[in-house]
């Protein structure tokens, strides 16, 4: 017990460890605090550790080493880039769309100095923030005006407030979604000053239903895409024509959440249709919101399009300025936008795209590809193999759509799976995969050319680490 006590007064003291030369070597790259932080944390950590009944290196220069590891780990960036190998195109978690090569260069210019975000270059005027990008989302998807918000929830409750706040907006039971994140229809509703009247039954809701709810409360007819899952079987659901309609007969406006919102139609990629936002737009609804970060592959946004006095409303609503998009977003929304003009050209270049349509002769291709160089890179102490693996849309797009493809299937020896997934998650670059059976699955649909090298050497790195 005392041989104990004393070697906990004897811990080194924050001052020593900086100045031992692992420490010292950081003092000009990392801030004194930084590294006074990390020395002390280092000093608790241990004193759990040898109370806990592990015996620990206790010197000085050891210490340090471990304080120094930490203080570099603090000083790095939290946010980062990462390899996404999970198989699913938009995972919310891992940041949705990767952007095309056009809008990250648009953010790059547009950030460095000052741009015309609010300034008529024409007139020399005061000029609008959106008009930017409302030409271009007039143009894609037919609708006599656009604005845009800082997300798709946004533009719900921001849609909502503005066209019903204090009337009823009536809703199918078939379509009280949530969306990952706490997006709820009916809180959506509520937080917006918005009464839901919800009609029909979760399989089956008929225009006569909406029909028989409408009455002197009622502000909005909304449909909502059931994004994230599907009902099948004995369903029956209102056509958008037809909830316009009766609502230019009650004169009642009609709004649509689409979520994803896609600009082209995508089964040319052997994709069930999804509605696209001309098809809304078309049919007549009056304002159609979708995401900017979804399918259509763009930066994170809430895109609104509509009638010009729908669209003029929300606009005009004051929370519409709590929930403005910046410079950053606008430049990379537009130049996106941009590369639809020419769907070839969007398929060409915008990621999200350019990843569903990946045949599965080319993942194949990429596994063999993969699993040559790994095998180069780490020799006896990585089994790999190539699996039929199927991959998910993701981002609470075409729940049902699996598109099939291949994964690399890792084992190594000494590890386990987890062991594995955690060490190429904690490495540089960090690689995010998938666990079945007892393997690391690796699928490549998500992995850019560039990016092939960076997962060699973290693997590499992730089986010589301790
Ligand atoms: C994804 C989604 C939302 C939320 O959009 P964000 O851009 O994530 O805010 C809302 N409604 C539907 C139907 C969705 O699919």
């Amino acid at each position: 017990m005392n041989d104990k006590n004393t070697l906990l007064r004897n811990l080194p003291s924050v001052d020593r460890l900086l100045n031992e030369p692992a420490m010292r070597d950081l003092a000009d790259c990392i801030p004194q605090a930084m590294r006074a932080e990390a020395a002390r944390q280092t000093v608790a950590a241990l004193r759990s550790e040898f109370l806990a009944g592990t015996s620990p290196d206790l010197s000085a220069a050891v210490i340090a080493a471990r304080a120094a590891a930490l203080a570099r780990a603090k000083a790095a960036p939290a946010l980062r880039r990462v390899l996404n190998l999970t198989g699913t195109l938009l995972h919310t978690n891992l940041g949705r769309a990767p952007l095309a090569p056009a809008a990250i260069e648009s953010i790059d210019a547009v950030s460095r100095g000052y741009s015309n975000l609010e300034f008529d270059l024409e007139s020399g005027e005061r000029g609008h923030r959106y008009s930017h990008v409302e030409e271009l989302l007039r143009h894609l998807s037919g609708a006599e005006a656009a604005t845009v918000v800082n997300n798709n929830a946004g533009a719900v409750l921001l849609a909502l407030t503005a066209l019903a706040k204090g009337k009823e907006a009536i809703v199918s039971r078939g379509e009280m979604i949530e969306i990952g994140g706490a997006f709820r229809v009916p809180e959506v509703m509520a937080a917006g000053g918005v009464i839901l009247r919800e009609v029909g039954t979760t399989n089956k809701t008929h225009l006569r239903d909406y029909v028989e709810a409408i009455g002197e409360e009622t502000g909005l007819l909304l449909k909502v895409h059931t994004s994230n899952y599907r009902i099948v079987g004995f369903t029956a659901s209102v056509s958008a024509a037809e909830m316009v309609e009766l609502g230019r007969e009650r004169g009642i406006p009609v709004m649509e959440d689409l979520g994803s919102g896609m600009l082209i139609d995508l089964s040319s990629f052997g994709l069930p249709r999804e509605p696209t936002v001309a098809e809304a737009v078309a049919a007549g609804i009056d304002v159609v919101t979708f995401s900017g970060d979804k399918l259509l592959g763009g930066p994170q946004a809430g895109i609104i399009v509509g009638r010009r006095d729908a669209v003029e409303k929300i606009r005009r609503h004051p929370m519409a300025r709590a929930l403005r998009s910046d410079k950053l977003t606008l430049t990379a929304l537009e130049t996106t936008l941009r590369l639809y003009l020419d769907p070839r050209r969007a398929l060409a270049d915008i990621p999200v795209l350019r990843m569903l349509a990946v045949p599965e002769e080319e993942l194949k291709k990429r596994c063999l590809r993969l699993r040559r160089s790994l095998r180069t890179a780490c020799g006896e102490r990585l089994q790999t193999s190539v699996v039929p693996e199927n991959s998910t849309v993701g981002g609470g797009a075409l729940p049902l759509t699996e598109l099939p493809g291949y994964a690399l299937a890792l084992t190594a020896a000494g590890l386990s799976a987890d062991a594995l997934a955690a060490r190429l998650r904690t490495g540089d670059p960090p690689v995010v995969g998938r666990i079945r059976e007892d393997r690391l699955l690796l699928n490549p649909r998500t992995l850019s050319g560039e990016e092939e090298k960076d997962l060699i050497r973290a693997v590499s790195a992730a089986l010589t680490s301790e």
